[in-house]
């Protein structure tokens, strides 16, 4: 994404034609950005060749899985609709991984007849569950059991996932007792050991100290684990200040990691493989100036894109036309629907803007689309893939008669 011109383009498109060709709100993501991510991401790990599975969640479209799917990931679900899509989408059952601590008795079924690589099972309830499932059906199934390492991410407290508060994985008391019984069963068999300990991780500490707390409980085990999945959570630079997860630095100590223990590593990425793909492109509706704050009311709300709302989160905001004309006043970026939450940013000394004027709103490639919902009965916004400099709607706008 860049400006030419003073005018923003993705991959040489503008802004402002999409905006024109397909009105706005629109989700616009670039085809080069996420091949670059995911070969970046390779490349990092590649003395060790992992498996990498896309954590679905944080997008779920179907036509940009499947280009993920080419790049050659496969999928972390949560659901058996998320299956359902990565299994649409032509991910190989081998390559999907299930994670989740509520699963159902009809998602356990579906999953082991699909035969994915593995489920990672969250409870001792969860694993006598798909035992018994197993056992019913004459099969032998394939599990992880994802551990809480009692370990803090450092990151926000509402996407923190491996803190034994939290409601994620097992205890370690628990972990050793499930590698007895899974050791004793028939109908399970004990593949993984899989922790995730949350999300938008900037500084590798954390993840150096989840190794650590693996290191041990595995020697404790006596157990040899074919995969160690380390889940996902690397973070991504939503400020613009470079600050990103050292990937070279974690490949490292995983490394060290595999000295002692000889397993195939699964990740579960999703933001560091799609956050900075995205733009919201909006147009302003109306400008309004208070007696204490002033208003760029736009035409795009949390239901479009729900974290800012959901979690306080940065997201930069960028005119579509770069002018010199800069305001000496502070605006609130917010949205048309009914709640004090739905405001994206609040910034001061932005450029002029007009009513009907063009922004956008960056690095909405991860938990944007699939974090939005119709609140306010406003249909989800289209979706569009630019690949090489050819725009492809990859899902179209909701109309209003689906709706009602
Ligand atoms: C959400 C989630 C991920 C992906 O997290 P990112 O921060 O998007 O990389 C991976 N694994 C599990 C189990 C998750 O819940």
């Amino acid at each position: 994404m860049k400006y030419s011109n003073k005018k923003l383009s993705i991959e040489n498109i503008k802004v402002q034609s999409i905006a024109k060709k397909f009105g706005t709100p629109a989700y616009c993501y670039s085809y080069n950005q996420l091949k670059e991510n995911i070969n970046n991401f390779k490349r990092s790990f590649k003395s060790f060749s992992p498996l990498i599975c896309f954590a679905i969640k944080s997008n779920t479209n179907v036509n940009l899985i499947s280009e993920i799917r080419k790049l050659g990931l496969g999928a972390d679900v949560v659901s058996m609709g998320e299956l359902m899509k990565a299994l649409k989408a032509g991910i190989k059952p081998n390559k999907i991984v299930f994670s989740g601590v509520g699963k159902t008795v009809e998602e356990i079924k579906y999953a082991i007849n699909k035969k994915i690589l593995l489920i990672n099972a969250e409870s001792k309830s969860e694993i006598f569950e798909i035992e018994r499932i197993a056992k019913i059906n004459k099969k032998s199934v394939n599990v992880g059991v994802r551990l809480n390492p009692n370990v803090d991410a450092k990151t926000l407290s509402q996407i923190s996932t491996g803190k034994k508060e939290n409601k994620f994985g097992v205890s370690e008391k628990d972990f050793l007792e499930l590698v007895k019984y899974i050791n004793k069963s028939k109908f399970v068999n004990l593949k993984c050991l899989s922790v995730h300990i949350g999300s938008q991780i900037l500084d590798v500490k954390p993840y150096e100290n989840m190794l650590k707390a693996l290191d041990k409980i595995i020697k404790k085990t006596n157990h040899s684990f074919e995969y160690i999945d380390l889940g996902g959570g690397m973070g991504i630079d939503y400020r613009n200040n470079k600050k990103v997860l050292n990937l070279k630095k974690y490949s490292l100590s995983i490394k060290k990691f595999l000295k002692n223990n000889n397993s195939k590593i699964i990740f579960e990425p999703g933001r560091s493989i799609v956050g900075n793909t995205g733009i919201l492109v909006s147009k302003v509706t109306y400008i309004k100036e208070g007696h204490k704050k002033n208003f760029i009311i736009l035409d795009v709300a949390m239901n479009d894109l729900m974290r800012p709302a959901l979690y306080n989160s940065i997201h930069r905001i960028l005119p579509a036309t770069k002018s010199r004309k800069i305001s000496n006043k502070t605006y609130e970026f917010v949205g048309p629907i009914c709640e004090s939450t739905d405001k994206f940013l609040t910034i001061k000394n932005f450029q002029k803007l007009d009513e009907k004027d063009l922004i956008v709103i960056c690095d909405v490639g991860a938990y944007g689309i699939s974090l939005s919902s119709n609140y306010n009965v406003r249909p989800k916004p289209i979706e569009i893939l630019i690949k090489n400099s050819k725009i492809n709607v990859i899902n179209k706008r909701q109309k209003l008669v689906d709706l009602i």
